[in-house]
């Protein structure tokens, strides 16, 4: 058996990024950025008005000051001409700045009477000018790797870029395993049970950027197995669900060696998860996951999810921890890393009294694991423990 963290190090070195492909800013939101763009321009592209209100000279602002109104300043039309000593520009937000004027007086600030305007009070401090490059110039840009939130897709629009280069997406190939295994919609038999993983495996690589490709339910039969595995060689990651532990009906194991899988790891000692395999199928990564529920969903998340970021083109890296409070005690922990389901609140993080890896139903209601480290000691309510958000 060897640590989580042992078992990630080893699926890293399984991982090699894949190739880049261009994608329209459209579908680019969720994918990782490959090649930094730079700003092909520069934003605001001239000094603009920050509010509505007057564009005039700074040095003629004194309260009580009188100015005659020559032209309009808006948004897409600009004015032409020269803000000289005791005029105004009417101006409007994001308008640009008319040449001659440094400053704007928000339209509060003054009385207007026909084409004339008085300033009513002494201006703040606050020029109202956008400069420039304010936002960025073409010396700044959105640096890669990156996972592409909305607002980078809105910051790279600004930047002019209709399209950009992300890591291809990795197609990933589900593969259940089992004769009791149902689809859901389907009407189970008396010994059998809906095959819920794949679709929640599914669900979780198109949250991460991948692809998924559910094959059909493999029974526990070595040669349809086998076929099962050799329709899936093509994917990126193949991730196959229960028989992987040492049970007389477990086959996953004999099947990808047959195929010649070299196998990094087996075991990992870690709850839940325990028979947790991987290795490489020719360019595929393969990860075998156990067929718990719980299992699975948490394997994943600790280790496919990690992959699929590796293979877009992410750096290597765990998912992510963060201190919190524990609010009720835990016993000892043994001698495999406990992922206890557990809600956390701003107030800290409450471990579920039912830990079963069977039962989806806590981990659908859980926010966040707790982690506990092998041979943790007992703890206390108020100790800071770490968690992993769901
Ligand atoms: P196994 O590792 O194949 O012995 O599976 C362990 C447990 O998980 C058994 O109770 C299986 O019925 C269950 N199981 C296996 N695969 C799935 C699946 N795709 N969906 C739901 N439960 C599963
Ligand atoms: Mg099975």
């Amino acid at each position: 058996m060897i640590s989580v963290q042992d078992a990630l190090a080893h699926l890293f070195a399984l991982c090699t990024p894949l190739d880049r492909e261009t994608v329209p800013l459209r579908a680019a939101s969720g994918r990782v950025l490959a090649e930094t763009a730079m700003a092909r321009l520069v934003q605001p592209p001239f000094d603009a008005s920050a509010m509505d209100g007057y564009a005039v000279r700074d040095a003629d602002t004194t309260a009580g000051a009188g100015f005659e109104v020559i032209g309009e300043s808006a948004a897409g039309h600009g004015f032409s001409g020269t803000v000289s000593q005791g005029t105004a520009v009417r101006i409007f937000t994001g308008a640009p700045l008319p040449a001659g004027a440094d400053r704007v007086i928000i339209q509060e600030d003054v009385s207007r009477d026909g084409d004339r305007i008085t300033l009513t009070c002494t201006p703040s401090d606050n020029r109202n000018i956008r400069p420039a490059g304010n936002d960025f110039s073409p010396t700044d840009g959105l640096t890669a790797p990156r996972r592409l939130s909305p607002q980078d897709v809105a910051l790279l629009a600004a930047m002019n870029h209709a399209e950009v280069s992300v890591g291809r997406r990795p197609v990933v190939a589900i593969i259940s395993t089992g004769d009791e295994l149902v689809l859901p919609g389907e009407t189970p038999g008396p010994s059998q049970i809906i095959a819920s993983n794949a679709f929640g495996l599914a669900a979780m690589v198109e949250q991460a950027g991948g692809i998924a490709r559910m094959l059909p339910i493999a029974p526990d039969d070595m040669t349809l197995l086998r076929a099962t595995f050799e329709m899936a060689m093509e994917a990126d990651v193949i991730v196959s669900i229960g028989g992987a532990s040492v049970g007389d009906h477990d086959l996953v194991g004999k099947v990808v060696e047959e195929l010649g899988m070299e196998r990094a790891f087996y075991k990992v000692a870690m709850r839940p998860g325990k028979p947790l395999m991987a290795g490489r199928l020719g360019d595929t990564v393969m990860l075998g996951l156990p067929g718990n529920p719980v299992s699975a969903m948490i394997t994943a998340r600790l280790f496919m999810l990690p992959v699929l970021d590796a293979l877009q083109g992410l750096p290597p890296q765990a998912a992510p921890r963060q201190n919190a409070v524990l609010l009720q005690p835990v016993t000892e922990n043994g001698p495999r890393e406990h992922y206890m389901r557990a809600i956390l609140t701003a107030e800290g993080v409450q471990p579920f009294a039912r830990q079963d890896s069977s039962l989806l139903s806590i981990l659908s209601n859980a926010n966040a694991l707790l982690v506990r480290p092998p041979h943790d000691p007992a703890r206390e309510a108020g100790e800071t423990v770490d968690v992993i958000r769901l």
